[in-house]
């Protein structure tokens, strides 16, 4: 699949699940063909937060979703603590098919993927997106050189949209010190969720004031 394939299919595309079904058949990138199929995301098709990790793993790809292995135990765990459910929220990957040997994605396999994430946001529209490791928060800000021990913790704004980048599960595992700081970004990230919901609370009420008024 060219560019311009991509693009007028991402033109005509309107729906997340048509999408996806675009997405399963992708062949972009030498990726797809050390792996068993493309791991689209999965949770909410309407959510407030999107998280997004950096590719599947061995277990992400047996199963063809995300967040399934040792890393996602613990992501489980996270999003508990901040009070979602996987239904409740939506979580995608950076590279949609597994590198082989677990290796971090190439340059230029991100670059055939990222439009694929791109459109997929766009289609998701969420309020917030947590990008979990250096890859995402890399990829999502257009940033190589940012430092996610640096920048985590700090909102920035990408087309319209929140972004707090945090640590990546994985490194959680190999660092339990980055316990703390992951669960300080979490709790703004909680923070946020209730303001938004506050502030979509008050403008349904004045709604039904203004509505029945008449
Ligand atoms: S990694 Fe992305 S661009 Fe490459 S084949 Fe898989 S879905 Fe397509």
């Amino acid at each position: 699949m060219d560019d311009l394939a991509l693009k007028q299919a991402a033109v005509q595309i309107n729906t997340l699940s048509g999408w996806q079904e675009f997405c399963m058949q992708c062949r972009r990138c030498s990726l797809r063909r050390g792996a068993r199929g493309v791991v689209f995301g999965e949770g909410s098709a309407q959510p407030v937060i999107v998280f997004v990790g950096e590719g599947p793993g061995a277990e992400e790809d047996r199963l063809g979703r995300p967040f399934v292995g040792a890393a996602g135990r613990l992501f489980d765990r996270i999003i508990k603590a901040g009070g979602w459910t996987r239904a409740e929220i939506y979580i995608a990957n950076v590279i949609k098919c597994r590198p082989p040997g677990n290796r971090s994605p190439g340059r230029e396999e991100i670059q055939s993927c990222l439009p694929l994430l791109q459109k997929q946001l766009e289609l998701l529209n969420p309020r917030i997106i947590v990008a979990l490791g250096a890859v995402a928060a890399k990829t999502l800000l257009d940033d190589p050189s940012l430092a996610i021990t640096r920048e985590r913790g700090r909102w920035r704004e990408i087309d319209g949209r929140m972004l707090m980048p945090t640590f990546h599960p994985a490194a959680l595992l190999r660092d339990p010190r980055k316990k703390r700081p992951v669960w300080e970004d979490i709790q703004q990230v909680m923070a946020l969720c209730e303001k938004i919901s506050r502030e979509e609370g008050t403008s349904l009420d004045e709604e039904e004031d203004s509505s029945g008024g008449g």
